[in-house]
């Protein structure tokens, strides 16, 4: 498996797409800013929306059970999944008992993190993705590289390409509203031969037992309408107590996400209609062990709004894929880890730690913090590797003693001006993106004892 600096190695290979992916996110998130600008309580919806979740994380078990039992009393079937296993495998049992080998899905990163499509396909079931950004990354056989913008990385041209091979438009098309409409036609087909659907889950609420699904295209809506059997799939993290509470989200997810005022369609499921089954499941796969880790217990508030991956200038120049994991950006960076210390080690490292993200977090998510913290906690557990640990010693050896700081900043000057291929050379991955500067005649320790008034 290769790690983020392999991955983004390969991203930054081409470089006009970098600088395109970047303005494109960048775009996204200046939209984002005028959103938030127009509503003067935005920083009090924030505080708002993290007290809440604050709250319903710490009481979290009640709040689950709570939901549950109305969840239940409103028809609707609840299942426990321990871990991804289990809930691919719950999803699966639905579908076999009804003889279902065909679905249509609406966009969810939980299904993604669980890895259901891949698990599904071995059982003879076929998944189409209803939301178009997801559809494009299925054709082209890709994960997302996005939460919510998930072909983000591609062109329009490329996306062409890939229609005139699955769905047969004409070749060199490229107008998006073609595409569309032909994604249309495509999707109507799938939607109204499919005898169940997966949605995902924006919101549950657990005083009514009913949950929020929120979609700019309704596709959701129209997979969940049509089909008998509608299965709902849903991180733990997810719960709010009350159906007042809803507003606030709403408020900050679109304008977090996209700068829209609200998402186009926020669709509230209740209880199956008549002959319809609706099931949800409810999936841990690690938070409850975030939940225990005081420190990145904050990082479950997350409502996915992709607001961190926008404004990261590590994200928008290194693209999703280069997170290996499926929820991408800094939240990812701090979840994955929870999920596996050592094959996500790498992933708190790809950070400047300059903050955009918690600044821009409708949540208050401390996310640069937390991403420090990690660091701390990796290199603890001898997960940072060898060469980053020799080299901390070396750093903290050299900048707690004043004398051995001065002789190693003159030895670096001097070899920087005599002899610079020693910095300077293909096996310093430091060097590989950037301009060496040229070598200062003095430090400022130097400057300021000449120059300082007497
Ligand atoms: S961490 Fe905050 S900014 Fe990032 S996706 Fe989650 S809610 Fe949005």
């Amino acid at each position: 498996m290769k790690n983020h600096a392999q991955l983004s190695q390969e991203f930054n290979a081409n470089e006009p797409r970098v600088n395109w992916h970047d303005e494109t996110l960048w775009w996204v998130r200046q939209k984002r800013d005028k959103a938030a600008n127009t509503l003067p309580e935005w920083e009090q919806l924030r505080e708002a929306a993290s007290s809440i979740k604050y709250h319903t994380l710490s009481n979290l078990n009640d709040y689950l059970q709570q939901f549950e039992a109305n969840a239940e009393q409103n028809g609707v079937t609840v299942h426990w999944a321990a871990d991804a296993k289990e809930h691919n495998e719950i999803v699966h049992r639905i579908l076999a008992a009804e003889g279902v080998n065909r679905i249509v899905k609406s966009k969810s990163m939980l299904t993604e993190e669980c890895h259901l499509n891949p698990y599904l396909a071995e059982k003879g079931i076929d998944v189409i993705d209803t939301d178009l950004g997801e559809r494009i990354v299925q054709l082209a056989d890709e994960p997302p590289s996005h939460i919510v913008l998930p072909c983000i990385h591609k062109k329009k041209e490329e996306i062409g390409e890939l229609f005139h091979e699955h769905l047969g438009t004409a070749k060199g098309e490229a107008d998006p509203q073609v595409l569309t409409a032909a994604a249309r036609v495509h999707l109507r087909e799938k939607f109204l031969t499919r005898r169940a659907a997966i949605t995902g889950v924006n919101f549950a609420i657990a005083e009514t037992g009913e949950f929020v699904v929120c979609t700019n295209e309704g596709n959701a809506d129209m997979g969940a309408h049509l089909a008998d059997v509608h299965i709902a799939c849903m991180g733990i993290e997810k719960l709010i107590p009350q159906r007042r509470h809803l507003s606030i989200y709403l408020r900050l997810l679109a304008r977090s996400a996209t700068g829209q005022p609200v998402t186009t369609y926020s669709s509230h499921f209740r209880r199956p209609r008549a002959g319809q089954q609706m099931h949800i499941v409810l999936v841990d796969n690690g938070r409850s062990t975030q939940l225990g880790r005081e420190e990145f217990r904050n990082s479950l508030k997350c409502i996915r709004c992709g607001a961190c991956m926008n404004t990261c200038p590590v994200y928008r120049r290194s693209g999703g894929h280069s997170y290996h994991t499926a929820i991408a950006g800094p939240i990812g960076a701090i979840l994955a880890p929870n999920l596996d210390m050592k094959q996500y080690a790498d992933l708190p490292f790809a950070s400047t730690l300059c903050g955009s993200c918690s600044n821009v977090c409708p949540v208050k998510i401390d996310i640069h913090d937390q991403l420090y913290k990690w660091r701390q906690v990796l290199m603890k557990d001898g997960q940072g590797g060898a060469a980053k640990g020799l080299s901390m010693k070396a750093m903290n050896f050299t900048l707690s003693s004043p004398g051995v700081y001065r002789t190693a900043g003159k030895a670096g000057r001097w070899f920087l001006r005599n002899v610079p291929f020693v910095v300077n050379n293909p096996l310093n991955p430091w060097y590989k993106q950037r301009d060496m500067p040229e070598a200062p005649k003095q430090s400022f320790g130097e400057w300021y004892q000449q120059n300082r008034k007497k």
